[in-house]
Order: structure tokens, then sequence, then C-alpha cells
């Protein structure tokens, strides 16, 4: 069994740039893994060539390349060996992009959550953060009782990883400066987000940022817009966008950014959420103990987390 994981993980990666990294536990702590097809995972930590992700970005393309020159020669761990945790922990705060499809910033809009808002659809990117503190990984509890207001949302989300970090990208180089993609659930306490005008606090509840269940490089595919965002609650499907309906696209955001912020490797930037939020129903229909929140993106994988 363990050798049949090896062989076809092995295979997948040969001659192949492309891959999907993990951060795992197999009882011995956070490791930096490679996850093989057969959701084997490689354990890149054993060849002792890095201990995190973020150690890999960093080193820049000469990372990645000795990260899967190392698994070629890494053991694989089964999938019930192993817990999958957040691909990363940024050094910066969680940035996240508000109203960046149109018909979300209708359903947002109409909803009369947004105390801070002058139009419908913005003419520069909305951005705020979420704390480091709010992140978990997958199949990690979304921890209601860490909102006091009680109405936490989902909001799934493409998460953009920072390769090269810069200040004052272009537009037209930007996708140079992308690493990679994962997904994010930019959970929210609806009722914090309007109270206090400012998006952080009820953006950073402690559980409400699940993000995983990997980081694909950017390489691995070849038009991000393409790529369809499911979100699903209990089975029933809530979210269905193309990522190519942003508002500002990647490019753009990056652009926008970095005009006055400098961007740092593993930065995570949350591009934004499409329409079908809790807050779109009327009455609007929050997370609840007990509910199920499925982020899936074309490509990279599907985000689960239970609520409690
Ligand atoms: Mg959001």
């Amino acid at each position: 069994m363990q050798q049949s994981h090896m062989q076809q993980s092995r295979i997948t990666h040969e001659g192949n740039r492309s891959v999907k990294l993990v951060t795992f536990d197999d009882g011995n702590g956070s490791r930096l893994g490679v996850l093989g097809s057969d959701a084997g995972v490689v354990d890149v930590s054993a060849t002792g060539v890095a201990k995190t992700l973020l150690e890999v970005i960093e080193a820049g393309a000469s990372g990645l390349v000795a990260l899967q020159e190392a698994a070629v020669a890494a053991p694989v761990l089964a999938p019930d060996r192993v817990r999958l945790l957040a691909p990363l922990r940024p050094r910066n705060n969680i940035m996240a992009v508000g109203r960046n499809y149109q018909a979300h910033a209708k359903e947002f809009s109409a909803s009369g959550f947004d105390a801070s808002e002058k139009k419908v659809i913005p003419d520069h990117p909305i951005i705020f953060t979420k704390a480091l503190s709010s992140i978990i990984g997958p199949d990690e509890a979304i921890n209601t009782a860490m909102d006091p207001s009680s109405t936490a949302d989902y909001e799934g989300e493409l998460g953009v990883v920072i390769g090269a970090g810069g200040h004052r990208i272009d537009a037209d180089t930007a996708m140079n400066h992308v690493f990679g993609y994962t997904v994010v659930n930019d959970v929210t306490a609806r009722a914090l987000q309007a109270r206090h005008v400012q998006f952080f606090i009820g953006k950073s509840p402690a559980t409400f940022c699940p993000m995983g269940p990997c980081i694909v490089t950017a390489d691995e595919i070849d038009d991000i817009g393409s790529a369809r965002l499911r979100t699903t609650v209990n089975g029933e499907l809530r979210q269905d966008a193309a990522i190519g309906d942003l508002i500002f696209d990647i490019p753009t955001l990056v652009e926008s950014i970095s005009a006055a912020v400098l961007l740092e490797p593993g930065d995570v930037i949350a591009t934004g959420t499409p329409a079908g939020v809790g807050i779109g129903f009327d009455p609007p229909v929050y997370l609840q103990p007990g509910d199920v929140v499925e982020v899936s993106i074309d490509g990279i994988g599907t985000l689960r987390n239970p609520v409690i």
C-alpha cells in the first residue's frame, strides 16, 4: 500500500514543474509537503530542504526547484496519516477585497450592511485586512462563539499568494509576482462589520480565516479567470461564479495595493467573494453550529470546514 502511494506520487511529479504544496501535521508538528494525485503527501521536510512554505517562497524560483528535487527522494505518507494545516502563515495580515464581483456588490448594498458605502460598484478596490490569528486550516472548525454578535457569514474566495515582493508593481508585470493560488473563506461577523465601520474586527475573530487545502503554483493553472468558484453550505450550492468575473482583476489588485504598500513574499490577497452570501438572503441566513461550509475552486481543490 505504502509502496503504491510512493510510485503514483512520484510519477505525477516527474518532468512537471507545477505542484500542490501543503503544510501538514503527522503527529510530529508542522511539516512541509507536496500533495500527490492520490492524496498521499510527500514529506519534503524529511529531506531538510525547507521547514516552511514561507521559506520556499522567500527563496524565489530556486526554492521551488530545490523543493521539487528533494520531493523525488522524500518519503510519502498515506492520507490517513496526516492532517492538513493552513498551507501558509504569511508575515503580514491577510489582505482582502470588498465588493469585487458585480452581483455581490449589489446584494451587499441591498443588505444595508456597509456603513461606509459610497457607491454600489467602487471606483477603486476596497482593501482591508484580517488578523493572522484568524487563520485555520482545512477541516478545522469555524467557531461561532468567537463572534459576540452571532452573525457569522461565509465568503468563498480565491487567495493569491505573492512570490517576489515589491513596491509599485505595474499591472503589466504583476503576474510575475504571483507564486500561486489557494482557497480562502473570508468568514465575517456581519454585525461587527457594520458596527465598527472599519472591517478589521468583523473579519478577524479567531477561526474566521480558513485557508487551503493547498497552494497551487501559478504555472499549474493556464487561465485562472476561467476557473469557477463554488461554495456550498450543508451541500446546498450558495455561490457559483467564474474568477474572471472579478471587477478588479489580479494584476489591478497587485498594482493598487503595491502602489502604497510593500508586498512581501508569502503575502495573501483574498480577492473578494461572489454573490450568494448569507446576508444576501431576506432575512439573512447566518452560519450555525453543525453547518459544514465547502469552498471549491477548479484546479486548486476544496476547502471544507465544519461550524461549531
Ligand atoms: Mg471577502
